[in-house]
């Protein structure tokens, strides 16, 4: 073992996996076996591995300016060329931008720019936050607060109440679902229950609503058709804020430029990280709308300066790699491709409805997730996790690389450069490591 203290990880495991290098979509461990990426690494690697421009335009900023910050009136060309192309992007009016270093941070910074948005117009007290059940928003002790998995909370004491971060359902209609109720009737009691928190809660109290628009870590729900469309009704009438934290969804994954396009979601602010430079470098933005901006400029001498700020924030490396990806992502019009290859991923893995192992089979575009049950006519789940990570070390095995979430979920998130022909090869080997762990199960 190394003197390292991993991530996510339990302490007593040992290590599995050494990945030594990546070429497109596939990977080579220590001893030079290949896998399939099929999980992006983490949700980011969009464009894959060893991409020729990424690293050149890496090593060109190197070059010509390794660091710069942007504190007190400080900039460089890079970071200002990047913040206008990301924001002419964005579904997002008028959209301003802050630069960090990852999806938790981007997340804490929204935090603070509500805090301080809402206390320059004079509304202090709107400050509590929606989040759902079974949401992933990060591990920083504010994001860990907005998310909504156990595992992330347990043991470290957060300040969930301090912040004013509420709860309410996850859009998950396969676990949510009450008996005999219809999906219709589902997304009617959730979006009631909402309504009934913003109401019991004051809706002055409450800045804003955060939601992934399809969830990755708590295992890739993609909410009924008319789901966000009564929650936004709901918001509006309120006046909370729509905050898309669109970390995973952002830039082509769900087969169209943004999770809240596919979604029909009219977001106020967003977040993003992983695929904003393909992770080829550490990257995240928080995006608000141009009159929040606006709203806070002439109230920042009376209030101070706004004194939130990394050293990091806008790092001119990050930058040039984003800049490129965002140049590589419309040039070679990357967005379409990937929602063409989406398509066809999310038809073959629907053959794997039919596997005994299987209960439900979700995605859009390129993420996805299979759900395995200890039941199918029930739909009985597995009680512990041990059948999703057997699943997911059988993937290893035959050189897939997938992900268990959610329990008993096995997610895919293939580059966006995957093609029709390496999909085939994800279900082959995705076909052989179910029949394997039906064998384990039985
Ligand atoms: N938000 C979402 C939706 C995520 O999926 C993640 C990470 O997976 C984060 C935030 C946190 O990002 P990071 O791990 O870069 O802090």
């Amino acid at each position: 073992m190394s003197h390292m203290i991993y991530p996510t990880t339990n302490f007593a495991a040992t290590e599995t996996m050494n990945i030594a290098r990546g070429d497109g979509i596939y990977v080579y461990d220590n001893h030079g076996k290949q896998y399939l990426e099929g999980m992006s690494g983490l949700w980011c690697a969009s464009l894959g591995y060893n991409n020729a421009e990424l690293i050149e335009a890496a090593t060109r900023q190197m070059e010509t300016l390794s660091f710069a910050h942007m504190f007190s009136g400080k900039t460089h060309d890079v970071g200002m060329q990047l913040a206008d192309t990301l924001t002419a992007m964005v579904p997002v009016d008028d959209a301003r931008v802050f630069f960090g270093s990852s999806g938790s941070d981007a997340n804490d910074t929204q935090i603070k720019l509500l805090r301080y948005y809402f206390a320059a117009i004079g509304k202090p007290e709107k400050r509590k936050i929606i989040a759902r059940e079974r949401s992933y928003h990060g591990v920083t002790v504010a994001a860990a607060c907005l998310t909504g998995l156990p595992i992330n909370q347990a043991n470290f004491d957060l300040p969930i109440d301090a912040l004013g971060i509420l709860r309410t359902d996850a859009p998950h209609y396969l676990r949510g679902k009450q008996d005999g109720e219809s999906e219709s009737q589902f997304v009617d009691r959730i979006t009631a229950n909402l309504e009934a928190l913003i109401l019991s809660e004051g809706p002055e109290t409450i800045a804003a609503f955060i939601a992934e628009p399809i969830t990755g870590a708590s295992g890739v729900i993609v909410p009924p058709a008319d789901y966000y469309e009564k929650v936004q009704a709901i918001l509006n009438k309120y006046d909370i804020l729509f905050w898309a934290d669109e970390v995973i969804t952002g830039f082509g994954r769900t087969g169209n430029d943004f999770g809240s396009t596919t979604m029909g979601i009219k977001p106020d602010m967003m977040s993003f990280a992983k695929q904003l430079s393909s992770a080829y470098v550490p990257i995240s933005a928080s995006v608000i709308r141009g009159d929040m901006y606006a709203a806070m400029i002439d109230p920042c001498s009376k209030l101070g300066v706004f004194g939130h700020g990394y050293t990091y924030s806008a790092h001119p490396l990050a930058c040039a790699v984003a800049l490129k990806t965002l140049e590589i992502y419309e040039r070679d019009n990357v967005f379409a491709k990937a929602a063409a290859t989406g398509t066809y991923l999310q038809t073959r893995l629907r053959e794997f409805n039919d596997h005994p192992l299987v209960g439900e089979v979700r995605g859009t575009g390129m993420i996805a997730a299979i759900e395995l049950v200890a039941n199918k006519e029930t739909g009985e789940a597995f009680k512990d996790g041990k059948v999703g990570y057997f699943a997911a070390n059988a993937c290893q095995e035959h050189g897939l690389i997938s992900r268990p979430v959610a329990g008993s979920s096995l997610a895919l998130c293939p580059p966006l450069i995957t093609t029709a022909t390496q999909i085939d090869e994800i279900i082959e080997k995705m076909g052989k490591a179910l029949d394997d762990t039906l064998a384990f199960v039985q």
